[in-house]
């Protein structure tokens, strides 16, 4: 298996530009990373981004907030910003209590400039689009990699094409993207489909692919990572045993491997001290899972998906051959949960203060089923990831929420209803 948790430092290759180069994660092959746009190696094999110098915790001391804070882990000293990362590490007792752990925090990157960790990418995704000189950046979306792109292309003054699929993509994230001036195309399939297309598209050179297929995003989605372990250890006094997180195309666990990985090859974190990634997907929408349980070393494509948390309504992970060394060289696992289930994980994370989208609640979902199957030990101390923010789909809010009370325009009336103390 590539990609091991204890390989070796990699030799810096000739094609390296400022220390940074492209690597091939199966042949190994390399390429210059700002000389020509390469989105996969030879055969279609996805490509890391690798560096001469990996960093150490000491590396980001006195080094601001947010993502460009962990610029030692980044091929750039700042990019495109908003700027973002520096997301709440919330507690959330009522949820550890039931589910009965030693100790459970949620980081909801929910809290990013447009309300989801996907900003993290296109920070650097955008800053490196701008030293490849292109002009015109697009993505295929399920709603907020569209929203993030578009805010990030305004800031950068770039064209922004976003392929969604129509009718699957929750409204505040389709207003988010036409509001920062992005061509929204709805594209009669789902949202494999509309990857597709866009890598078509990218490959014809005509657009610039900011989906995580594209190796840089998931270097800004790293400092979910690292911002989980410093903070977590400041405030707990150890590194998290597990870290759950929604599944979709898998960049995310792609990313928070990579994170950990570089850290345990610096020497900054013994690879006994790495999180296990833990995967969670919604039980209509579950290659990731399906690949896990039957150790199969990559996925199976499913044609049809479905289910309310539409940002992970995805059935051909690309990153799935960065992510499933992930989950199992930490020592992870992976669970789907059911549609009803991760409403009821929302209405948990909302009885908190706690608001995010379908999707993120994925995660809470799913360290309950995998605390009641007894994966999941009493002792563990466990960060949940909510990926998006609760305005993005106010049409599950509202059905997962109780229903607002018609009351007359009077104060003894409206005292009535309510039931005086
Ligand atoms: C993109 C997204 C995901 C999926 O993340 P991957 O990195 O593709 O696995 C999960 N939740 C939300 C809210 C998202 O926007």
């Amino acid at each position: 298996m590539s990609l091991k948790l204890s390989a070796a430092a990699p030799a810096v290759p000739a094609e390296a530009q400022n220390g940074v180069w492209l690597a091939d994660i199966e042949t190994g092959e390399t390429y210059a990373p700002f000389d020509e746009i390469r989105y996969t190696g030879e055969d279609g094999n996805l490509l890391e981004v690798r560096y001469a110098e990996l960093p150490t915790f000491a590396d980001f001391k006195g080094q601001g907030r947010g993502v460009w804070r962990y610029h030692a882990a980044l091929p750039f000293r700042t990019g495109v910003t908003l700027p973002e990362g520096d997301t709440p590490l919330h507690k959330a007792p009522r949820i550890r209590d039931e589910i009965g752990i030693n100790s459970l925090r949620v980081k909801h990157e929910g809290m990013n400039p447009t309300g989801s960790f996907k900003d993290r990418g296109m920070t650097v995704g955008v800053r490196v689009a701008k030293e490849l000189g292109v002009d015109r950046l697009a993505c295929a979306s399920t709603g907020n990699t569209s929203a993030a792109l578009a805010a990030y292309g305004a800031r950068g003054g770039m064209e922004t094409l976003v392929l969604l699929p129509a009718g699957k993509v929750a409204s505040g994230k389709i207003a988010q993207a036409a509001l920062h001036d992005a061509r929204i195309l709805e594209v009669d399939g789902n949202f494999d489909n509309c990857l597709d297309i866009v890598q078509d598209l990218a490959q014809k050179g005509e657009v610039y692919l900011l989906n995580s297929l594209n190796p840089f995003r998931l270097e800004g989605q790293k400092t979910i990572g690292i911002e989980i372990l410093e903070r977590f250890m400041a405030e707990e006094g150890v590194f998290p045993d597990r870290i759950v997180l929604p599944v979709g195309n898998a960049g995310n666990t792609s990313a928070l491997y990579k994170a950990f990985r570089e850290l345990v090859q610096s020497g900054a974190l013994d690879p006994t001290e790495v999180p296990r990634l833990t995967g969670v997907q919604a039980a209509g929408a579950a290659p990731m899972v399906e690949a896990v349980e039957h150790g199969w070393d990559g996925i199976q494509r499913w044609e049809s998906v479905e289910t309310r948390a539409t940002a992970i309504r995805i059935g051909n992970p690309v990153n799935a051959p960065k992510a499933l060394p992930g989950i199992r060289e930490t020592g992870g696992t992976a669970v789907d949960v059911s549609d009803d289930e991760i409403t009821d994980a929302q209405q948990s994370l909302a009885k908190e203060g706690i608001g995010v989208e379908p999707a993120s609640a994925a995660s809470i979902a799913g360290l309950r089923k995998l605390r009641d199957r007894g994966v999941v030990d009493s002792t563990e101390n466990v960060v949940c990831l909510t990926t998006g923010h609760l305005l993005k789909d106010t049409d599950e809010a509202f059905k997962a929420g109780g229903d607002p009370e018609p009351v007359a325009n009077d104060t003894d009336a409206v005292l009535q209803h309510i039931g005086a103390k």
